[in-house]
């Protein structure tokens, strides 16, 4: 349904910046950007009255990504530092696809991210009343007037840059037609997208947006909040300044694609002489990240579609995908402090959100051992029926997390690629004859293998020396390789979900394709009857521990019996960094 012109938010900018080392797209560094600074003078100043209040406001037709956290920080973040306060409100004025799931949903993961909106949440859809006794005052001081027209002529009329405006033959109607006409809108008089009602500015304006804007269509759809009430609904562009006044808002920051509507909200404040000081808008650089879609719309196809199972897959870069994941809520946090604020658009490396999740849960993950492609070994010295508990670091970057015991018996589960018939250079883990250190347990030496009927290994035997107990012998014999292992007759079986990106290119859609086509069929690959350490029948939804040599996994938030590579335990970050400069 086409629900005439310039009814929704505009579409975000698509201009991105050079592959971004952080700092360089950094005005300044955080705590001092340049919206930080102007609000700081701002109160030094005593404008506002020496007040300082932000909104968080959000359209409930989705749920939040990583994207919105860096406006959160941004609107919440500013308001503390300045003793402000920030609020959070919805911007529901597009019934179709708003609903109250995500309402309950937002503000879940706004709490979860470790913020709090000043009172109550506030709502667009409560100020609908007074937005229209508004109106009806533009219509009256001859500032706006219904156009009978259709969305397409309007919109065709608007002209473009260089190209004039044309002027709707129902502009002039006399203010008392333009009332009786909006209230006949406002009582369902007329069909859907018949009839606008348009701000009367000026059609030759250089800025598009003052070219007598629609700032009410004609919409019958139920809304989630005020149900059947309204069958016209207000613009973002008419709802929005207008919201923050009733509010109190002093700053009103937002993303770089409504720098042109600025002179918009403007306009319509000027128009409603309140009495007190007006909200200013100040815009800021969007996030974007490599390998990442951040607009609602394409995520909301990636769930329609199935190309996700929801909101909260893993793979999704919404809050809830994150947190799911495994991502700590203060690693976000350290990501968009670090990428700052900045008035270009650019391009981030997914890797430097990866690192800092990494470096929190480096310090904070317990260590555990896990196989995630199990193969057998037997120890054939080993004698029947033993089991010791050997010791084991719970976390080395904290000692205070103290240490584990871990069964050990004659037989025990490894990965499969720990062990190769015929070792090439530089593989200097288990083959036979070769001898290596099972971590926190003896050195084994492999001595024989069993094979199925097409030759594969099947099974491994190994010796082991009973005099290696806790990773050293007496005679100070070195390896080269340390392996990880799992006591096969008291390890638990759980499936583990490994990840790549979901999308191949750096740039999804780049080039003007639909992003959709650059999805990594790979993106999931889950892992059945990996064999996993008996303590971990003990975490906690949620939970991230480390994996011995292969990552860092999340326990699943509902399902005991599944883990998440947040990621891995290499550095790309690091990595990338050294090729540029290169
Ligand atoms: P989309 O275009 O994907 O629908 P949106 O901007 O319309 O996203 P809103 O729910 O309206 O989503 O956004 C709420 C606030 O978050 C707005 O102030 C918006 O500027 C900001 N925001 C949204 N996406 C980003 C982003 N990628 N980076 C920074 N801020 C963002
Ligand atoms: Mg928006």
């Amino acid at each position: 349904m086409n629900s005439g012109p310039n009814t929704t938010n505009p579409s975000p900018a698509t201009s991105i910046g050079t592959q971004s080392d952080p700092d360089s797209s950094n005005e300044a560094s955080a705590g001092t950007d340049f919206i930080r600074a102007k609000a700081a003078q701002d109160t030094e100043s005593g404008k506002f009255g020496g007040r300082v209040q932000t909104r968080f406001p959000p359209e409930p037709n989705g749920y939040l990504h990583i994207g919105h956290a860096k406006a959160i920080a941004l609107d919440f973040g500013l308001a503390e530092e300045l003793g402000g306060k920030c609020n959070l409100r919805f911007d529901d004025t597009n019934p179709e696809t708003e609903e109250q799931h995500f309402i309950d949903g937002i503000q879940a993961d706004l709490e979860w991210l470790g913020f709090k909106p000043a009172g109550e949440p506030k709502y667009a859809s409560d100020y609908f009343d007074q937005l229209y006794t508004w109106a009806e005052q533009l219509i009256e001081a001859g500032k706006a007037y219904v156009d009978d027209q259709d969305a397409e002529t309007i919109s065709e009329q608007r002209g473009g840059f260089g190209k004039p405006g044309i002027e709707s033959p129902f502009r002039n109607r006399e203010s008392e037609e333009n009332l009786r006409l909006f209230r006949a809108m406002k009582s369902g008089e007329f069909e859907d997208g018949s009839r606008v009602l348009r701000a009367k500015i000026d059609m030759q304006n250089d800025n598009m947006q003052l070219r007598d804007p629609v700032m009410y269509r004609i919409k019958r759809a139920k809304h989630y909040r005020t149900e059947d009430s309204w069958v016209i609904y207000p613009t973002y562009d008419w709802a929005h300044g207008q919201s923050d006044a009733i509010e109190g808002v002093t700053h009103s920051l937002c993303s770089l694609e409504f720098s042109d509507h600025r002179a918009l909200y403007d306009w319509f404040l000027e128009q409603l002489d309140l009495p007190f000081e007006k909200p200013e808008q100040t815009e800021f650089a969007r996030l974007s990240l490599t390998h990442t879609v951040l607009s609602k719309r394409k995520l909301a196809e990636l769930v329609e579609l199935g190309h996700v199972d929801g909101w909260d897959d893993p793979r999704m870069p919404t809050l809830r995908g994150l947190r799911r994941r495994g991502y700590p809520a203060s690693s976000i946090r350290a990501f968009v402090d670090k990428i700052g604020v900045a008035r270009t658009n650019s391009l981030h490396d997914i890797e430097l959100l990866e690192s800092f999740v990494r470096t929190e849960l480096n310090q904070q993950a317990l260590r555990r051992m896990a196989v995630l492609r199990p193969i057998k070994v037997t120890i054939t010295n080993w004698p029947d029926d033993k089991v010791v508990e050997v010791e084991a670091k719970n976390n080395p970057e904290d000692e205070a997390a103290g240490m584990r015991r871990v069964p050990f018996s004659g037989e025990l589960w490894i990965e499969q690629d720990d062990f190769k018939m015929e070792p090439p250079p530089k593989y200097y883990r288990l083959s036979p004859g070769r001898e290596v250190r099972l971590r926190a347990g003896y050195y084994i030496t492999a001595t024989d293998v069993a094979t199925d009927a097409s030759g594969n290994v099947t099974e491994i035997f190994c010796t082991y020396d009973p005099e290696s107990e806790g990773g050293s012998t007496p005679d100070g014999r070195k390896v080269k390789a340390t392996i990880h292992w799992v006591s096969a007759s008291h390890a638990i079986t759980r499936s583990v979900n490994l990840y790549e990106r979901l999308f191949v290119p750096g740039a999804p859609g780049e080039g003007g394709v639909d992003p959709l086509t650059n999805l990594n069929p790979n993106s999931r690959e889950t892992l059945v009857g990996c064999k996993l350490e008996p303590a971990l029948a003990d975490v906690a939804p949620g939970q991230v521990v480390q994996f011995e040599r292969l990552g860092y996994f999340a326990a699943d938030l509902d399902d005991p019996e599944v883990f998440h590579r947040t990621v891995g335990l290499r550095d790309e970050w690091a990595n990338i960094q050294k090729r540029r400069q290169k």
